[in-house]
């Protein structure tokens, strides 16, 4: 046989590699703030446009390059940074791969200028697809200047792959917000389609995470700050009653390298044991220094999951440190930059030592015991055929004064329809006779036996259907406020508020941007109470921050999702029979009654010949 075994040519090696170093703008973008960083920059801008599709830039007043560096630093595998295998542990750069701008330049349209110092004229190159098409003396600035244009221009499929502008936006703003947390004393502006989302001066930490989040965020942090022979670790917590529903900000840098760390990241949960409900997430922005010799930063192309020779050590660290923060912070106010002295401890308390407060639960707390027919529900049908435990439905029901029993009949059928589960059409329509099971179910009668309801799923996918409608045809009915609503939110989630503003009008909220971190409600969607519009709007920017990029559904459909949850009746809520012979009603108008927005059984039936064999 012939020989068969060739070597890739370097544009596709480069195309390949592209794939593991680029998965989309957002790591263009980190590549590039990396570069400039490692280039010694103190003033970084980048500047994106339509979620970074059609441009990256990012233009830095670093080294620069010499013109033969120029050309130099598209090729694979080169690097200024490294030299041995031996540095690889010694390393105080961000990149060493050499592998970043080969990588862009396989699958983009790139320019770049640059300068160094003391050279006269700087350098022009452009690339398209690893090909130089021009490489030129000009006059620049000292540092350099690297736009990406048209990514996967050449590679269909991956251009393709990505979401809308506004989902690549956020994930562009997340390494932005990586980079910018990392290196306080760099100064860093973004511009996203000529709008300037951060203006970042030079300052320290405590600043910085303020700049980027927004003033109300400086309240909310703890100091942590422990020295010892492994690591150092400097940072803030925020305050445990700041604990969000979704994860939030949860941000390690090792060695001023953003890393994720479950491992760590556990240590920090369970230093907040006790203080927070189990379903909040603590926030924190946290610094380790460790010897580079201890740290091992190649396991992963982008960088991001390193191993630390003595994780678990760090770990008992890390949680004895936190814990001694949040101990601290509750006695002691915090060092604060706005502080005012007045409220300073006074001296004679300084060294009690910290309580922490406890949060405990009632294990045995059942929400729906004082209803009528306590305890006997055991409903655990959850699914159409098992109907086991429902003989044990009929006990005690003479004891619930609420609801007449015998007004719950069924209609008799001759001929039970076999099939009649899943298929509305045969199910006849609900005989107009509901009751409220558990504060839970909505019980009601049908051609072939019974029909049970999930409440919370069945508004749901009401409610989803009828927002869907309103995003999509601008149609959501608005009740305007007496007296406006003034609330604030972190910058970054005032962001996200205003990106999804438009469907936010369309199903009938009325919303107008009072300056970088509050709104003003002036109208809200008819349904929703006034109390609940703030609580429903953190909700919504928390699910939002969870779903991004996570599906592929269009934004309406992922908005009206949003909102049906928070939205719906919930489980627990006493339904007036009104409200239930309505829900039932609507549900059977929509378009897919059998499952709520998120995939699940709104509603099962209980064949009268199922019943019947009970009683057999
Ligand atoms: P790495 O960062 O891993 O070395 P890159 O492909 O990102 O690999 O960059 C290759 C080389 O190009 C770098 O080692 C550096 O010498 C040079 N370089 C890249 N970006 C810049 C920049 N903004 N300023 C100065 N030099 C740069
Ligand atoms: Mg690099």
């Amino acid at each position: 046989m012939a020989d068969i075994i060739k070597l890739l040519p370097d544009h596709v090696a480069n195309q390949i590699a592209a794939g593991e170093v680029v998965q989309r703008p957002a790591s263009v973008v980190k590549e590039l703030l990396e570069n400039a960083i490692d280039a010694q920059a103190t003033c970084v801008k980048l500047i994106v446009k339509d979620g970074g599709k059609a441009l990256v830039q990012v233009v830095d007043d670093g080294v620069g390059m010499s013109h033969t560096d120029a050309r130099l630093s598209f090729e694979r595998h080169a690097t200024s940074k490294i030299q041995t295998a031996e540095d690889l542990f010694q390393l105080h750069t961000k990149g060493f791969r050499g592998e970043a701008l080969a990588s862009i330049a396989a699958i983009a349209h790139v320019d770049m200028q640059t300068k160094t110092t003391d050279a006269e004229m700087g350098t022009l190159l452009k690339i398209e697809g690893s090909k130089v098409l021009l490489q030129e003396p000009t006059v620049t600035h000292k540092g350099t200047s690297i736009s990406v244009k048209n990514l996967f221009f050449n590679i269909p499929a991956r251009r393709n792959f990505l979401k809308s502008d506004q989902v690549e936006l956020r994930h562009i703003t997340d390494e932005f917000h990586r980079v910018a947390l990392a290196h306080p004393s760099i100064e860093f502006h973004f511009y996203n389609n000529s709008n300037e989302l951060f203006n970042l001066p030079q300052t320290k930490h405590r600043q910085r995470i303020s700049n980027v989040f927004g003033s109300r965020m400086n309240q909310r942090l703890v100091p942590v700050s422990e020295e010892t022979d492994v690591v150092t670790i400097m940072g803030f917590i925020c305050k445990p009653e700041f604990a969000k529903k979704s994860r939030g900000e949860q941000y390690f840098f090792a060695n001023d390298r953003f890393i994720k760390s479950p491992y760590l990241h556990h240590a920090v949960v369970a230093a907040f044991e006790g203080l927070i409900k189990p379903d909040r997430h603590p926030g924190y922005f946290l610094y380790f220094e460790v010897d580079p010799s201890t740290i091992d930063i190649n396991i992963h192309p982008t960088k991001t999951e390193v191993k630390f020779e003595d994780e678990h050590t760090l770990y008992a660290i890390l949680r004895s440190t936190v814990k001694h923060a949040l101990g601290q912070f509750s006695v002691a106010p915090v060092l604060d930059f706005e502080h005012d002295p007045n409220l300073d401890t006074p001296y004679a308390y300084q060294d009690k030592m910290a309580i922490l407060p406890k949060v405990t639960v009632d294990q045995s707390f059942n929400p729906f015991e004082n209803q009528a027919g306590q305890g006997i529900f055991k409903t655990k049908t959850k699914t159409k055929t098992d109907t086991s435990g429902w003989e044990q439905m009929y006990q005690g029901l003479e004891s619930m004064d609420s609801i007449e029993f015998s007004s719950v009949q069924f209609e008799s059928s001759e001929h039970p329809e076999p099939d009649a589960y899943t298929d509305q059409e045969v199910l006849g329509q609900p005989s107009g006779i509901t009751f409220q099971l558990h504060r839970k179910y909505i019980v009601s009668t049908i051609k072939s036996g019974m029909l049970l309801i999930d409440q919370h799923r069945a508004h749901q996918r009401v409610l989803f259907e009828k927002f869907l409608k309103d995003i999509t045809v601008e149609q959501g009915v608005s009740q305007q406020l007496l007296f406006p609503l003034e609330i604030y939110f972190l910058k970054d989630d005032l962001n996200i508020l205003m990106e999804i503003r438009q469907s936010l009008c369309n199903v009938g909220f009325a919303v107008e941007k009072l300056g970088d971190e509050c709104i003003k409600v002036l109208g809200k969607p008819a349904i929703l109470a006034e109390n609940d519009i703030e609580v429903l709007l953190h909700q919504m920017i928390a699910d939002y921050k969870m779903g991004t990029g996570q599906d592929d559904t269009s934004q309406a459909e992922f908005l009206a999702r949003i909102l049906s949850k928070n939205m719906a009746v919930k489980t627990g809520e006493v339904l007036q029979v009104e409200s239930q012979l309505a829900l039932v009603n609507d549900l059977f108008q929509c378009k897919e009654p059998a499952l709520s927005p998120f995939k699940k059984l709104t509603y099962i039936t209980i064949a009268e010949n199922d019943i019947e064999n009970k009683f057999a």
